[in-house]
């Protein structure tokens, strides 16, 4: 399965000139009803993998932040030429079809392998495909569309003149948006559009309902969405009796977890390095998590262990290098003697900084294979020891004592409320803005609400928080912007 597979893309290598060659993907379309059968390299499955992701993350982003569809589209574009470029037919230029679209289908096999396993990843994949699959199907040209409906056998009964007349204000009565006149209704079984018949947005007569031209795009879009939610049904039935390949299935177990931003290990970028002085005065440009953190260690002069790496390792991405973390520390934890401070704490300090045990620099995730498969180095470069939002938010909650773990997530709502008034978000439709978000899960929504709303900017002024130094750094640059740092 993971020989590598040979490409069919044909390039002319003397003129740089790829040709295109779209023959075993003719359309830009796919409603992915076949798996592939290639053999693919493991680096190519992780990269497929990580690369549909960046591009599902991102939509999430948007549509959570609601950002206009057309700023959306605008995004996917930016994006897809980075991680997955798709051009239709028609393009001006040419592209290696066949390969981007084998790209798109591999990914999309991969991601579905990996987001089976739980009615919660299934309904995640389902609403992220759908609007990568929409935004790409009002993108291609009416006549691409065509033949890629009428290749998947996805024609309608076209009601008659006579019919149509009959029905006319009924009709009329149930898509107000169209003229009835010089409108084509198509006749539909009602099992197939059932969302349009629960929104009463269609005529139904007998089983049967009748649905404006117009509205095609959503009789697709809900074919590509029942068919793919059975799909990922299938596919979860099956899982458990796919082989236990122990390099895929650590990639499969984990990438919902994957972090794919900055990793932020050396980031002396915004501040240069600073000193063990200087943290107190940055705590204003601090999440509230480590606020949280900073606030117990000045309060406890101490810090359980997740509490101690969770802040640390962020210190040390805000620019605090080794010897001044170890002051930082030996200053805080001021209720014990130097002896204990060195023999219980100090280890864990130069252990974060890659100086102490197997010398880890805790950022890059490295997977090294059983000695009996070939040695794969996995790049998912930030997964899991570098203290994303997801690793804060997924991993070790934080038990009875202890203060790690992210506020949106591990606060209770009334403490989360409490919380927030104290750093200044006293307005209760803000405060009831961010607890909506925080029980719907979005908790790294809400605490991107919570920067924009104590930083006066509007909603959207900046990108999804994926990572506290994400926060910092922007915090950080802003005040400087804005001359009060
Ligand atoms: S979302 Fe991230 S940065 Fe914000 S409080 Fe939670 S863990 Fe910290």
């Amino acid at each position: 399965m993971l020989r590598q597979q040979t490409s069919t893309l044909i390039r002319e290598y003397g003129t740089g000139e790829v040709k295109r060659n779209n023959k075993r993907y003719p359309h830009y379309l796919n409603f992915y009803d076949i798996p592939p059968m290639d053999n693919i390299s493991i680096e190519e499955f992780e990269k497929f993998a990580l690369d549909r992701l960046q591009v599902l993350k991102a939509l999430e982003a948007a549509t959570l932040r609601n950002k206009p569809e057309n700023e959306v589209k605008e995004h996917l574009q930016e994006l897809s030429k980075q991680y997955l470029p798709m051009h239709s037919n028609d393009s001006e230029r040419v592209y290696p079809l066949d390969e981007e679209r084998r790209k798109d289908h591999v990914s999309h096999f991969i991601l579905r392998l990996a987001y089976c396993r739980s009615e919660e990843l299934r309904s995640w994949f389902l609403k992220y495909e759908y609007i990568l699959f929409k935004l790409r199907y009002l993108t291609v040209s009416t006549k691409e569309r065509q033949e890629f409906l009428n290749h998947q056998n996805l024609t309608w009964k076209i009601l008659s003149r006579s019919d149509k007349d009959m029905m006319k204000a009924d009709l009329q009565a149930a898509s107000p948006h169209v003229v009835v006149d010089t409108e084509t209704f198509f006749e539909v079984e009602f099992e197939k559009v059932l969302d349009m018949v629960a929104r009463r947005s269609v005529h139904l007569r007998g089983g049967t309902a009748y649905v404006p031209i117009s509205d095609q795009v959503t009789l697709v879009m809900d074919e590509f969405k029942n068919r793919l939610a059975k799909a990922l049904e299938i596919t979860a039935k099956e899982f458990p009796k796919l082989d236990e390949d122990d390099r895929i299935m650590p990639i499969l177990n984990n990438i919902n977890r994957y972090y794919l931003g900055n990793s932020f290990a050396n980031s002396t970028k915004v501040t240069g390095n600073i000193t063990a002085f200087d943290v107190d005065r940055l705590v204003e440009h601090f999440p509230l998590c480590m606020r949280h953190l900073h606030r117990k260690l000045r309060d406890d002069k101490h810090l359980k262990h997740y509490g101690r790496m969770q802040y640390n390792l962020f210190l040390k991405g805000i620019g605090l290098p080794l010897e001044e973390a170890l002051i930082f520390w030996r200053k805080s934890f001021s209720k014990f003697s130097d002896e204990q401070f060195q023999k219980n704490y100090a280890y864990n300090v130069r252990h974060n900084y890659g100086m102490e045990g197997k010398r880890v620099n805790y950022t890059p995730y490295k997977y090294v294979y059983p000695e009996s498969k070939p040695a794969v180095k996995i790049h998912f470069a930030h997964f899991e020891t570098n203290g994303s939002c997801s690793k804060i938010i997924n991993n070790n909650q934080p038990g009875p004592e202890e203060h790690h773990g992210c506020p949106f997530r591990h606060f209770s709502e009334e403490s989360l409320r409490v919380t927030l008034a104290s750093v200044g978000v006293r307005n209760d439709a803000y405060i009831r803005e961010i607890i909506n978000l925080v029980r719907n899960k979005h908790y790294q929504v809400a605490c991107t609400r919570y920067y924009e709303i104590t930083r006066g900017g509007e909603r959207g002024m900046m990108d999804t928080i994926e990572h506290p130094n994400h926060f910092f750094e922007q915090s950080y640059k802003l005040s400087i912007k804005q001359g009060d740092s």
